[in-house]
């Protein structure tokens, strides 16, 4: 036990979020505590991502302010998807000699030792494996609230020719079966009344011939609970896992199936393996299956090569789907990526696209929402602030209204009817 307060700030996915809970598991177990300002922290760490340039940008940013801001004798560590990459750990390491730790995803497991090794010695340690080596993640500090993230696999197969996840996280891993359903059934015995399951590509889930679909199955406890999933690659969704949704008690009736493209040409550039026709194909069986699904996607606007039909393509895509919610990006270049080496868009055609994009899917999404006032939803309060509360219903719309009663807590199912839609913000109240 050593005591004092730790400070991480992450950057990136879902993924990076739960890995700082991992992180935060580690310290703790040393008698660390969390703290918000990282002036104030004993050890301080930054959980990168490598995803976009800008963060990686971010990241120095934010190192050179805490060069000076940091206590005395804090330890700096920087770690995750950013220094996984040989080159960049190299650069961190000459351009930042204050930072004290700096490792990479594969041996972030052993964080804590590194850091007792550093505190001990005070010998810097700069150590990125290449290969994981089969060790376990131990305790995790989650984050208090109603969701609990949960790992079902590691790594990505797919290459898709703008991303460096496949580079910095490996290939795919898969946990067993039995290990995910009994960490599942700890969490709901723990009070947390949602589970997301987490894999950079769920659908391709397999562990001693059980498929994701096998997984959800053993997952259907026979208590209240959300159970959610991300992501999900569009070339491996199926209609059995459409049909499973269709028939669970606990799987949320909302699917995020990033299309990234509405263009045949771009989506073969980028290596995504389906067109645009087989997505097409795919939401339509959902709808007809579950039609209170509440669709959502990823889009890249700007890939290199992207021609002004391209983008029309993604448009009309986009304006055929009518996605409750989209997340929208411009493709920011990734170096040791093939889409690195292919002729690039400039800034300006990239942000009018994205301009036009936004636009668009405003106006979708506010019109989806106008057409909820007056329907009932079960929500999950996720906060409550006096009498304020805010929650997602099962097709993951986000709701806010009031607990007249001061009888609502946050992780209750409240049946709530929407009274109102503003800018495609939805109002409601408690039903009686
Ligand atoms: S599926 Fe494609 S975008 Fe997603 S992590 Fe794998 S390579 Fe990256």
């Amino acid at each position: 036990m050593r005591g004092g307060f730790y400070h991480i700030q992450t950057y990136g996915c879902q993924m990076n979020v739960h890995e700082s809970e991992k992180i935060a598991g580690q310290l703790e177990k040393r008698g660390f505590l969390p703290c918000e300002n990282a002036e104030d922290a004993d050890v301080i760490v930054f959980n990168t991502c490598c995803v976009r340039e800008t963060a990686e940008t971010k990241v120095y940013g934010h190192l050179g302010r805490i060069k000076s801001q940091k206590k005395s004798g804090a330890v700096l560590v920087v770690c995750g998807c950013m220094t996984q990459r040989a080159d960049v750990a190299e650069n961190l390491k000459k351009r930042c000699p204050f930072v004290d730790i700096i490792i990479g995803t594969f041996n972030q497991y052993m964080i804590g030792e590194y850091i007792d090794a550093f505190i001990g010695s005070g010998e810097r340690i700069v150590e990125v494996w290449e290969h994981e080596n089969g060790g376990s993640d131990g305790d995790i500090a989650r984050a208090s609230g109603v969701n609990a993230w949960l790992n079902i696999m590691y790594g990505c197969n797919n290459f898709c020719t703008y991303c460096i996840v496949p580079y910095v996280r490996g290939r795919e891993r898969c946990r067993p079966i039995d290990d995910i359903v009994s960490d599942a059934e700890r969490l709901i015995a723990s009070g947390y009344k949602q589970i997301t399951l987490l894999g950079q590509n769920v659908n391709s889930y397999i562990y001693k011939g059980k498929n994701f679909v096998d997984l959800l199955k053993c997952l259907e406890f026979d208590k209240k609970y959300r159970l959610k999933f991300m992501t999900s690659h569009p070339k491996d969704f199926s209609i059995a896992l459409a049909e499973r949704i269709a028939r669970s008690k606990v799987l949320s009736h909302n699917l995020h199936l990033p299309v990234q493209s509405g263009s045949d040409r771009i989506l073969a550039a980028m290596n995504r393996r389906y067109t645009r026709d087989d997505y097409l194909k795919k939401i339509q069986s959902v709808r007809d299956l579950i039609p209170d699904i509440g669709l959502s996607s990823d889009v890249m606007v700007g890939f290199p090569t992207e021609t002004e039909e391209d983008f029309l393509d993604t448009l009309d895509l986009v304006e055929n789907v009518r996605y409750n919610n989209l997340f929208m990006f411009i493709y920011s270049r990734r170096s040791g990526t093939p889409a690195d080496k292919m002729p690039q868009l400039d800034y300006a055609t990239k942000q009018k696209r994205i301009d036009r994009l936004i636009k668009a899917q405003f106006e979708i999404s506010k019109s989806i929402a106008d057409g909820y006032v007056g329907k009932r939803f079960e929500v999950l309060v996720a906060e409550k602030s006096g009498n304020k509360c805010f929650g997602k219903a099962e097709n993951d719309a986000a709701i806010s209204f009031e607990d007249k009663n001061d009888s609502i807590s946050v992780g209750d199912f409240i049946e709530v009817k929407v009274t109102a839609s503003k800018n495609a913000n939805l109002i409601g109240e408690v039903t009686d």
